[in-house]
Parts: structure tokens; sequence; C-alpha cells
């Protein structure tokens, strides 16, 4: 039995590798945690994708890389036994997503859940993509939100994801010409109900502050929303490079608890999820 974690605790439930469009190895990953004070650290992978989403396989693992990064997982858990580490993806909602997902990320202990891409999955377009903001152009940031908190509504009911990462994505380029004009309160409305009615937690992640956002992912109003219909909370950074790994957890703690917060969950390393306290 593992002994409980201490309040405030430092776990990171969201973090890449070079295995999909992260920077470091897992080895490097858990150095830097190790160095941060951390003391869970779940890898989270980009997932597998149909190819025509990815077709250079730039962000995700590649079927064929699977078993690789598996072992390479093994290896630097088995290294690092002063570190929990735990297994696992962060995983695309697309139409028709849930028998693929199933199975190119058996053996995963977390699957987060992820709305990146809106439409059909061969005409559709990634909402994240610095390089290509067509979506957006051809939309507008209205229609884009709109269609991405319907999106993830549905998402959230697929059963299969443990907790909703970067729950407002589409804040992502809102300081960079495509800010929405509609009030975003009835949307936040409709995410709360939905994360509540399936179940299903979400991620506070610092992330966003990297990309020169001035608030979390999800911002305030949307936050207090989740925690008024008493979702569950899960804390990750969203690195993609070593030094990013733990950064801005302890003060995200701070902003939950400052938020009506008394716990975060978090998953161990024998399968269970803890109530941590804040
Ligand atoms: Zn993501
Ligand atoms: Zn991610």
């Amino acid at each position: 039995m593992l002994s409980p974690l201490a309040p405030r605790t430092l776990v990171d439930t969201h973090t890449h590798t070079s295995f999909s469009d992260g920077d470091a190895t897992f080895e490097e990953n858990a150095r830097a945690a190790v160095a941060a004070g951390c003391a869970v650290l779940v890898s989270t992978d980009h997932l597998t994708l149909p190819a025509v989403m990815d077709p250079a396989g730039a962000v995700q693992v590649v079927e064929s890389d699977l078993a690789a990064h598996r072992a390479a997982f093994d290896a630097a858990a088995a290294a690092h036994p002063e570190l929990e580490m735990i297994y696992g993806f962060e995983c695309d909602w697309y139409e028709g997503c849930e028998e693929r997902i199933a199975a190119w990320s058996a053996g995963a202990q977390v699957r987060l859940g992820s709305v990146h891409w809106l439409g059909d999955i061969d005409d559709g377009a990634w909402i994240d993509d610095v390089d290509d903001q067509h979506i957006w152009r051809e939309l507008g940031p209205d229609e884009v939100w709109r269609r991405y908190a319907e999106t993830w509504c549905r998402a959230c009911d697929c059963a299969l994801f443990d907790t909703m990462a970067h729950p407002d994505l589409a804040q992502r380029f809102s300081c960079a010409g495509f800010a929405p004009t509609i009030d975003l309160a009835p949307l936040w409305d409709q995410m709360a109900e939905a994360a509540r009615d399936t179940g299903v937690r979400v991620e506070l992640s610092t992330a966003a502050w990297r990309k020169g956002l001035s608030d979390y992912y999800p911002a305030e109003g949307l936050l207090a929303r989740f925690q008024r219909a008493e979702v569950p909370l899960t804390v990750g950074s969203d690195a993609h490079v070593a030094r990013d790994i733990c950064r801005g957890i302890a003060d995200a703690y701070a902003h939950a608890a400052r938020m009506g917060y008394r716990h975060v969950e978090v998953p161990r390393a024998d399968g269970s999820w803890e109530r941590m306290p804040l």
C-alpha cells in the first residue's frame, strides 16, 4: 500500500517526450522531475493518430514505435525508484476514435482526453497549429469556440478519458488575433455540465502561461464553474521540454485553492486515484 501524499506534493500529470512532439527522453524528464522535487510523474505522449490527421507522424507516437515507447518508459522508471512514474497517453478525440484509442493505448494507466482537432477526420483541422491557422480565419473565433465546446462535451461522454486536458484550448490564439467576441459564459456552463454529468476530471494546465496567455487553461470563469459543479481537478504542466516539468504546479495548487478547490486528484502507481489535500 502506498502512503498518502502530503498536501501540495509536487505531481505533474501531463508531460511529453520526443516519441511524440516533445524534446526530451523519458530519462531526461525523470531526472528533471527528481531535481524539481516531483513525487509522481505521469508521461502522456500524444497517442497514435489516423494517418490523415498527421501524415508526417510529427506529433504522435507512431504505431510502429509503441513497443519501443513502452520499453523506454519502463527503463526510465526502473532507473528512478525514487520517483513514481506512471504510463499514460494524451488522446485526441475525433469522430469514431474510441476503438482506435482503446487499441493503441492498451496498457496505459492514464488517458488524457484532448480536443485539438475540429471536424471530420479527413476534413478537419488542428486549432492549435501555429503554422496553419486557416480554420481560425475561415470560421472566425466565435464559431471555432462554439464547435470546440460542442466537441469537447462529446469527448467527455466517450468514457475513455480519466481527465480532460487543457479544457479551454480554444483560448490558444486569443492574444494573437483570434479572441472570441461572444460571451463565453453559456459555453462554459455547457462544459461544466458535461464534465459533471459524465464524471470526468478536468486538468488545470500551467501551459497557457508559457503560450503568452494571462490565465490558466481553464480560465477563471470556467474553473469557477467546474468547482461549483464539483468536477475533480488534476494539475499538469504539459511540458514538452525537460525544464518545464513541474513548472508552475505549486502556483497552480494555490490558484485552485483560491478558487475553492480543497483537493486535487492524483493517479498512483498501484492504479488508484488519490485525493491530495491542497
Ligand atoms: Zn494537448
Ligand atoms: Zn500535451
